[in-house]
């Protein structure tokens, strides 16, 4: 019965081996393992079942040692099977001995663990491969199990709580590693309590909630963001931490770039504006106070300096600015040479008069930088209101109006802001806009201006003076526009249209007659200003030689290097240029020398004072000798009476303008004009005057 038991269980090999380690008996698990039959097997060498490497190592012969010394043998490994297959054998040897003490041989059970080892060996690549995910996450993970404790855990957690590694194996409470945290900072153990327990809870309710959930921890520097997974059905959760700190680090940076100026690191336009927007909606009834401060020369001071120095006198003017204020007081940089400041205190009016002043003076005190001594200035336009009764943008604007003003108002002022200031403002942008659609109306026109000769009375050249005629408006005289369009920008293109026109029409003049056209600086300064003169010239095929452009002090005087090498330029192609208006702006005689002008016009404002002071003809005979000099004609201005125009011609002037002989006069009334001057005799003033009078 036994034998016959042993024979037929097919889950175990079951076999006994001879001393020698013959096979001699052999059951159905073994043919099953193996594949041979018991007439095939029995009577070979056990050591058949084992690799070539295992027979080569003596390994067969080593086992039955062991069986026979110890009584039994124990071991895993490879074995072979008939086919040459090989599976994982579990095997137990044990020696077998007769009554008497004989060693009968060795009985030998073998098991095939092949599948049992496939999924031991596939469950340990797993977990390698968890570990090796694990180690090497840059977040740190948490397994925690429905009774909170710690299941598993990554080294990066430790390091990234800066807790040791122990301290999160297997097992650990939640409670116990939040104790651990919150006793690195500096509580009492009360309150490490009331944190865990507030912590525990948080945790609790965000894995519950079925979504999960996220909190921001900061500790030592460093900031990490806690993202918990949803609970699973047996409460268990998973909790990450990232370390953030570089990434809040940046964020901050790129916030606080957001909301400040970089180059005087002052808040910014938008940030000014919504701390407004927060003053105004906390102060309850108390006032608040806008001050909008426009520098006064900076952009000269730039443009000669260069940069650099520009920025430097920026972060010193806006340090100046913040030592006059109280510390929650707000400066700001709105842009270029624009500042902000918003008054946080209840502040008087007479408070703020005082600080208005103290700040103009404090701006205005000459700046070092470098070898530099820079002298800038300050206009101020300050709007108050009651928080209750204001908005941001009305505040803002209304400041933004007064500055204005006090910048009409011949700059270095501070101005309050007063009900009618929008209506000025209103009129500008009426101005600005009826100015833009003048180009495109054809609302602008040219009057020409005959100047004659002093010598012969002979027309010599005509100036090209510039009218608006507006729908509304009517005539609007050149002074009321002339300034704002320049201000404006439109200047440039208004010019260059005079240019065109008055050189078209010029050619139906007699062809040694000049014509003189009036350059605003603005479009003198342009980069490419010589080359449109010449597009235009090409493009009307006027000869430049009969071009004068009539340029003013004040706009070479910005950069006097600039405008010497565009007048030498202008010069070059065969234009003539003339200093207009002498003697009203910087009057400088080195400037005379130094470019090279073929005409000096001496203002109106010197022919006028030649009747009521003494001094005006010495003057205009010293510029009349410089003139002959350095070989330059002077033209005189804004002649009007017969007693002046003598005096000029015997002081020397090479030309007179003025009404005495004709005012400015539309295109026909020129032709008029000139066929009548050209058909009175050379020389004959009375005729000249009486047909100059005619065309009056
Ligand atoms: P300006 O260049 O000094 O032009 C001479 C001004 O004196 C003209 O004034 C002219 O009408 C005026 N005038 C001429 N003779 C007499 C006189 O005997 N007595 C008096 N009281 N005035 C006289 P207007 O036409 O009003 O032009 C004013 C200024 O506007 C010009 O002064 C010039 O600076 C500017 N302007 C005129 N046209 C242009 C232009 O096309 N471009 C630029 N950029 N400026 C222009
Ligand atoms: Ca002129
Ligand atoms: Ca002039």
């Amino acid at each position: 019965m036994f034998r016959l038991l042993v024979q037929s269980v097919t889950d175990y090999a079951i076999y006994m081996l001879a001393p020698d380690g013959t096979v001699i008996s052999w059951n159905a698990g073994a043919e099953r393992a193996k594949g041979y039959s018991a007439a095939e097997i029995v009577g070979q060498n056990f050591s058949n079942f084992y690799t070539a490497v295992d027979r080569a190592g003596g390994l067969p012969q080593r086992a039955l040692g062991i069986a026979l010394s110890d009584g039994k043998f124990e071991g895993q490994g490879w074995r072979i099977k008939k086919n040459g297959s090989r599976f994982w054998a579990t095997v137990v040897i044990e020696s077998v001995y007769s009554e008497s003490g004989q060693l009968i041989g060795f009985a030998k059970v073998t098991r095939d663990l092949s599948e049992h080892k496939r999924k031991a060996d596939e469950l340990r690549e797993t977990k390698d491969s968890l570990d090796l995910a694990l180690g090497n996450m840059s977040q740190g993970l948490i397994l925690f199990s429905g009774q909170e404790q710690v299941v598993l855990s990554n080294a990066r957690m430790a390091e990234l709580l800066g807790l040791p590694n122990e301290r999160l194996k297997r097992g650990v409470r939640i409670a116990e590693i939040l104790h651990d945290l919150y006793s690195a900072l500096d509580l009492t153990p009360g309150e490490i309590q009331i944190e865990v327990q507030h912590t525990i809870g948080q945790f609790r309710a965000m894995t519950a909630s079925g979504k999960g959930g996220q909190t921001e921890l900061k500790w030592g520097g460093r900031s990490c963001v806690l993202n918990h997974s949803a609970k699973t059905e047996d409460g268990s959760w998973v909790t990450t931490v990232e370390d953030v700190t570089e990434r809040r680090v940046i964020e901050d940076r790129i916030s606080h770039l957001a909301h400040h100026d970089a180059l005087t690191d002052l808040p910014n336009r938008m940030s000014f504006r919504n701390r407004l927007e927060s003053l105004i909606a906390e102060a309850s009834g108390g006032k608040v106070t806008v001050l909008y401060i426009d520098l006064d020369r900076f952009k000269p001071v730039n443009d000669t300096f260069g940069h650099t120095v520009g920025d430097a006198a920026l972060k010193i003017v806006s340090k100046r600015m913040q030592a006059q204020l109280r510390r929650r007081d707000i400066v700001a940089r709105l842009g270029g040479d624009e500042f902000a400041i918003l008054l946080f205190d209840n502040a008087s009016l007479e408070d703020v008069r005082v600080l208005a002043s103290r700040l103009l003076r404090e701006l205005s005190r000459v700046i070092c930088i470098g070898d530099f001594q820079i002298s800038l200035g300050a206009s101020i336009g300050i709007a108050m209101a009651s928080a209750g009764e204001t908005d941001p943008d009305i505040l803002l604007r209304n400041a933004d109006l007064a500055l204005y003003r006090a910048k009409a108002s011949g700059r270095g002022h501070y101005r309050f802001y007063e009900p009618g200031m929008e209506l000025v403002m209103q009129q500008r942008q009426d101005l600005e806009h009826d100015l833009r659609y003048a180009i495109y109306n054809n609302e602008f026109s040219i009057e020409y201006q005959p100047i004659v000769s002093s010598k012969s009375n002979r027309l010599s050249s005509i100036e090209a003076l510039l009218r608006w005629n507006n729908a509304r408006r009517g005539n609007v005289p050149p002074a009321d526009f002339i300034p704002f369009a320049e201000e404006i920008g439109l200047m440039p293109q208004i010019g260059d249209w005079v240019l065109r026109t008055a050189c078209r029409e010029a050619l139906n003049w007699p062809d040694h007659i000049v014509v003189s056209i009036n350059l605003s600086p603005t479009q003198f300064s342009l980069p490419n200003f010589v080359q449109s003169v010449t597009d235009s010239l090409i493009e009307v095929g006027f000869p430049p030689n009969r071009l004068e452009l009539e340029i003013t002090e004040t706009a070479m005087i910005r950069d006097i290097a600039a405008a010497g090498s565009t007048l030498s330029r202008i010069r070059a192609l065969g234009i003539l240029v003339a200093l207009d208006d002498f003697g009203t702006g910087y009057s400088s005689l080195s400037l005379l020398r130094t470019m090279p002008f073929t005409r000096i016009k001496i203002d109106r404002s010197f022919v006028q004072d030649l009747d009521r002071r003494a001094d005006a003809s010495t003057i205009i005979q010293a510029v009349v000798s410089m003139g002959m000099g350095i070989g330059v004609a002077v033209t005189a201005e804004g002649v009007e009476t017969e007693g002046q125009a003598e005096t000029l011609t015997n002081l020397g002037c090479d030309n007179l303008q003025g009404y005495l002989f004709s005012r400015p006069l539309q295109r026909t009334h020129l032709s008029e004009w000139i066929k009548n001057n050209s058909l009175s005799h050379a020389g004959q003033k009375e005729g000249f005057l009486k047909n100059s009078h005619q065309a009056m």
